[in-house]
């Protein structure tokens, strides 16, 4: 099976705040840095782009820090948005979600307990859950129901060979990891069931927690797939942007 390579794209920051939000209910008194990715992973014959950033408008009306367009940052490393044939949306929170329109060929692989809890819930509908999403993520994922656009998952599945969605909840309802064949081992996206590498290293979460046993037991699954520590990827780590090779501005190659 062909390895494939997993790149970082930042497409805004840094932002910071106190350091609570990364490490829940710690650091208080300390500032922390974050950056806003999405990923893609390349081989010789396929490409899967990992959560899609925003769009400009989106961007715009929250006055995103260091926005690029994910149209451009894919760019940058001769990817074409408009061509991209596979998306795994790890959850429906906005700065995650947002650009799924910018992949009008895509198809979308998300977790059906996510996708039916943001769409179907009348929860999903109350503020401390407005707060995580934005009306043009909901309006877009909701008009590809029935579409063969529209993947939903039951739990774990391998999408393309070397490629396997992994159920992660904690930080969301139906949060989904990515696990990449890789020429050092199996490489896990871990998106928001970590924001930084430091909560897998210390067994603790970040912000923004639906259910806090879930995410425990996700992190004991993430690391018995993972071929070794180093190959767990938080979603929001600066040292994502700081710590890897630079491909191109704001792009680097985690593996
Ligand atoms: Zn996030």
């Amino acid at each position: 099976m062909q390895p494939y390579e997993i790149y970082a794209l930042k497409y805004a920051g840094p932002f910071t705040s106190s350091g609570a939000f990364l490490m829940w209910m710690k650091d208080w008194e300390k500032t922390e840095e974050r950056n806003y990715y999405f990923w893609c992973i390349k081989s010789a014959v396929a490409i899967v782009v990992v959560d899609t950033g925003v769009s400009p408008q989106l961007a715009s009306a929250r006055g995103l820090n260091g926005y690029v367009s994910p149209k451009e940052m894919l760019g940058r490393i001769n990817v074409n948005a408009d061509d991209v044939a596979h998306v795994v949306l790890t959850h429906i929170h906005w700065d995650h979600a947002n650009g799924a329109s910018l992949f009008p060929a895509a198809k979308i692989y998300l977790q059906e307990s996510e996708y039916r809890f943001w769409i179907e819930d009348s929860l999903a509908a109350r503020p401390p859950f407005r707060f995580y999403t934005d009306d043009d993520s909901l309006s877009h994922l909701a008009s590809l129901s029935d579409t063969d656009r529209l993947v939903l998952l039951d739990g774990d599945r391998e999408i393309l060979p070397g490629i396997e969605c992994l159920l992660a909840p904690g930080h969301s309802v139906g949060l989904q990891a990515v696990a990449v064949n890789t020429a050092r081992g199996t490489a896990i996206l871990g998106s928001d069931c970590a924001h930084v590498f430091r909560n897998f290293q210390e067994d603790w979460p970040s912000a923004f927690i639906v259910d806090l046993a879930a995410w425990m037991r996700s992190y004991d699954k993430l690391r018995g797939k993972a071929a070794s520590p180093e190959l767990l990827f938080p979603g929001h780590d600066r040292l994502m942007a700081r710590d890897y090779p630079q491909v191109a501005e704001g792009v680097t190659r985690l593996v």
